[in-house]
């Protein structure tokens, strides 16, 4: 499969690793939009959010106490957001799911 994460994950294409267990890989993303931008991902290929089973719940809610994990690691105690882009209008560019875990800065709400 032609996906660019799945490759990642594969060590088909490098990337600065994070974190890694059976079931998620973490790495720094390369294009930060702030001094900590980890991506979460899991091994699996799954397309996004809206693609999601039942069956996948409790990975997705791994993916969150890996990335609370990642923000404990960092110190990042002024605070953090989690973000899945889901489609075109939100910015999804990558089709695999993936978690971004941003801070180390003032962020604004709403996004743009
Ligand atoms: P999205 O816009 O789909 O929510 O987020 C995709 C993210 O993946 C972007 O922040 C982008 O910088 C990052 N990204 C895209 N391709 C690569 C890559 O090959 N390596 C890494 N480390 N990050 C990538
Ligand atoms: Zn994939």
């Amino acid at each position: 499969m032609d996906c660019v994460f799945c490759k990642i994950v594969k060590g088909q294409l490098p990337s600065k690793k994070v974190f890694e267990d059976e079931r998620v890989y973490a790495f720094e993303d390369i294009n930060p939009v702030a001094p900590t931008h980890v991506l979460i991902v899991p091994k699996k290929h799954i397309v996004g959010l809206q693609e999601l089973t039942e069956e996948d719940a409790c990975l997705v809610g791994h993916m969150f106490v890996v990335a609370k994990r990642i923000a404990q690691e960092r110190n990042l105690k002024g605070g953090y957001r989690t973000v899945f882009n889901v489609g075109e209008d939100a910015g999804q560019s990558v089709f695999h799911l993936h978690l971004h875990l941003i801070g180390g800065r003032k962020m604004a709400w709403p996004p743009g």
